[in-house]
C-alpha cells in the first residue's frame, strides 16, 4: 500500500547510501524501485534483502493492492481504506489467478485510488462500499462493472474472495479480468455470485 515509517525510510536511506543508489521510488504496482542501482551490485543488494532470483506474478492471492489514506489519515474519508487493504492482501483463494489482480480502493467517492480501473475496485460511499470487478487502465483501458454495495468491510473482503475465485473458475488462463467481462457480462457475473 505504499506506507512507509521512519524506520523503513532510514533504512532505505542507508541502502541508498551503501548501493549508490540515487534514487528510489514506490512505484504504482507498490513496489519500491531502487533507481540507477549499479548492475554488478543487484546480486549484493538482493541478498541483503533476502530477496529470492524470481517472484510468481500468478499465485493464489492477489497481484498488488492499492489503498488511499483513507479516514485514518484523510479528511475526505468515510472508509478505512488500509485496513481493508491489509484484509485483502491476506485473502488466501482457491488456486492460482488466471492473470494478475490489481485491486484499487479509495476511501471516498474521490476515487484516488482509480478504482474504476482496477481489476478489483472499492470505493467508500454514505452507505458502506461500492465493489467493481473487470476494470482496467492498460492498453485496452475499460471502467469496471459494479457489482454491489453497501457492503460492510467484512462483506466487501468475503465478495471479493467470492467474485475472484469465480473468476479462478470460469475464465481461462492469462484472460484478464477486463477481458473476462467484456465476454462473460456482469449479469451473469451477479447470478454466479448472488444465484
Ligand atoms: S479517495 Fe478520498 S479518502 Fe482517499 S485520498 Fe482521495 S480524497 Fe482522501
Amino acid at each position: 500500500m505504499g506506507m512507509l515509517t521512519p524506520d523503513d525510510m532510514e533504512r532505505i536511506a542507508a541502502l541508498c547510501r551503501k548501493y549508490d543508489i540515487p534514487a528510489a521510488k514506490v512505484t504504482g504496482a507498490q513496489r519500491l524501485a531502487f533507481l540507477g542501482l549499479p548492475p554488478e551490485r543487484l546480486a549484493e543488494l538482493k541478498e541483503e534483502l533476502r530477496i529470492p532470483d524470481s517472484l510468481p506474478h500468478t499465485r493464489n492471492r492477489v497481484h498488488y493492492v492499492q489503498a488511499c489514506p483513507g479516514s485514518t489519515w484523510c479528511k475526505y474519508g468515510t472508509g478505512n481504506s488500509l485496513d481493508l487493504a491489509t484484509r485483502i492482501e491476506k485473502i488466501e483463494l482457491n488456486g492460482p489467478l488466471p492473470y494478475k489482480v490489481k485491486v484499487g480502493i479509495s476511501g471516498c467517492r474521490m476515487c484516488c485510488c482509480e478504482s474504476w480501473i482496477r481489476d478489483v475496485g472499492l470505493i467508500s460511499q454514505k452507505n458502506g462500499w461500492k465493489m467493481i470487478f473487470g476494470g482496467n487502465g492498460a492498453g485496452r483501458p475499460r471502467i469496471g462493472d459494479a457489482v454491489a454495495e453497501d457492503l460492510n468491510d467484512r462483506e466487501a473482503v468475503a465478495l471479493v474472495e467470492k467474485c475472484l475465485n469465480f473468476y479462478i473458475e470460469n475464465a481461462r488462463y492469462k484472460t484478464r479480468s477486463a477481458r473476462f467481462m467484456e465476454r462473460f457480462g456482469i449479469e451473469a457475473l451477479k447470478k454466479g455470485l448472488f444465484g
